[in-house]
């Protein structure tokens, strides 16, 4: 299926691994020119090599921490007017709320709330004047179903959701669409360091730990980014303009309720 966005520019955050990369990826298959954003210049750089060589698109690279003003005005300053916004940033540490004051709380809300939101606000009438947008946060299966230890994350990327559901319906009369993608268990490094916290805490292997992991989804494995960035370049597609101020679950099936 041809998802007729070739051509299209693409500012893709937090992307020089994982989920953001994927995305990345599979627009870039699809013939979009992609910039990326990471902070560690090593890694962007062999993301983008991997990039340009399966896909032939343009890719531009951007070492820059996309949860700072700094970093965002970096960001659109190598793609000034993106066709296709997708905010992604490392996700907050586990924990304990007890442990967790003022700084953590916020150093949350900058990361998995307000850089989407900035960034948004930046982009999004330029996209409506040209009668064409694609927004997609990757947030995380626990804004449905929160994970206890996850409290920052559930908190910071609730919030987020409940300012996209209010924004969404703005913008889908000019062709600007704007969904949220929940992503349940993927094989990550970010879910392979979770996984060696549960194993160091059980005191078992990091391989039986990531066994018993992938055995607990109905689907029996771990999601492959790369499912995830297809699903992506779909919703960033041109026939999925009728498709926005969703939640996009994709989690092997994880969540157990009717809806
Ligand atoms: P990952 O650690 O594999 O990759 C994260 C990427 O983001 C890396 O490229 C890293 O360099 C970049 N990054 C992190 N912080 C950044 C910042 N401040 N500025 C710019 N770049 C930054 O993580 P992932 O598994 O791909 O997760 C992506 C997001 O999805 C995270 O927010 C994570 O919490 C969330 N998530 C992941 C899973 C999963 O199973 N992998 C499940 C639910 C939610």
């Amino acid at each position: 299926m041809d998802l007729g966005i070739a051509g299209r520019k693409a500012l893709v955050c937090a992307a020089s691994k994982g989920l953001g990369k994927a995305c990345a990826m599979s627009l870039a298959g699809e013939g979009v020119d992609v910039t990326i954003v990471a902070r560690t210049p090593g890694p962007l750089e062999e993301t983008a090599g991997e990039i340009r060589a399966a896909t032939q698109a343009a890719v531009t690279t951007v070492a820059a921490d996309i949860t700072t003003d700094e970093g965002r005005a970096l960001a659109l300053e190598a793609c000034p007017s993106p066709d296709i916004l997708v905010n992604n940033a490392g996700g907050p540490p586990p924990g304990d709320f007890r442990d967790w004051g003022r700084d953590e709380w916020i150093a949350a809300i900058e990361a998995n709330m307000l850089s989407a939101i900035f960034l948004i606000k930046e982009t999004v009438d330029g996209m409506r004047d040209r009668g064409f947008g694609r927004i997609v946060n990757i947030t995380s299966s626990a804004v449905k179903a929160p994970i206890s230890i996850l409290g920052l994350s559930n908190g910071a990327r609730s919030g987020l959701t409940g300012f996209i559901a209010g924004v969404a319906r703005e913008n889908v009369g000019d062709n600007v669409t704007i969904n949220n993608i929940l992503p349940g268990a993927f094989d990550t490094d970010r879910m392979r360091a979770n996984v060696a916290a549960v194993a160091e805490k059980k005191g078992i292997s990091f391989d039986d730990a990531l066994a018993q992991r992938a055995r607990a989804n109905p689907a029996g494995r771990f999601g492959d980014p790369a499912e995830f960035g297809l699903l992506c370049a779909f919703i960033c597609g041109a026939q999925a303009g009728y498709i926005s101020g969703q939640n996009l679950l994709i989690d092997g099936g994880a969540y157990p309720g009717t809806f």
